[in-house]
């Protein structure tokens, strides 16, 4: 989430934050100390965060079921799809013992056609649990899993350096 602070001098005390095209712009007294600001933002972007996640969690669920009836014959169930804010080295994860699958909220950023291949990989979870043969076999029905895969490597690698 892009954050914009703007300091004012007429301001005394409260920070305000609201979201404007997206990005989260947050208002916030001229004498601030920066320490004190960073603590503000993380809690209202939790905050922030919770608001428009029912949304973006609806979104992934219409994904979800299209790849399912595409690539899975409909025929997998799942108990519930929603990005997570934690995870920031993996792109997704599924629990097939509960039917939770958890997608970084950093896909929200790539292409649709990676964050569908996410998806695809966490579903075929729900059928094979590890990365065997088997479950290949399932992924690699999604025709764009391999440049997906290679997307991902590239964005991981670009993340590691900053
Ligand atoms: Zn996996």
């Amino acid at each position: 989430m892009k954050v914009i602070v703007k300091r004012s001098a007429r301001r005394k005390k409260t920070i305000q934050a609201r979201m404007v095209d997206g990005a989260m712009v947050v208002m916030a007294p001229a004498t601030i100390s920066d320490e004190e600001l960073d603590e503000h933002i993380s809690r209202f972007r939790a905050k922030m965060e919770m608001k428009i996640a029912p949304k973006d969690n609806t979104h992934l669920q219409k994904r979800a079921d299209y790849l399912n009836r595409r690539y899975f014959d409909g025929a997998l169930s799942w108990k519930s799809v929603s990005y997570s804010y934690r995870q920031m080295k993996r792109h997704g994860s599924c629990t097939p013992a509960d039917g939770t699958i958890r997608i970084s909220s950093r896909m929200k950023n790539v292409p649709q056609w990676v964050e569908d291949y996410i998806i695809v990989h966490e579903l075929a979870h729900l059928v094979e649990p590890n990365h065997g043969k088997r479950f290949k076999n399932l992924v690699h029905r999604y025709p764009l899993s391999e440049r997906a895969t290679g997307y991902l490597m590239a964005l991981d690698a670009m993340g590691h350096k900053d």
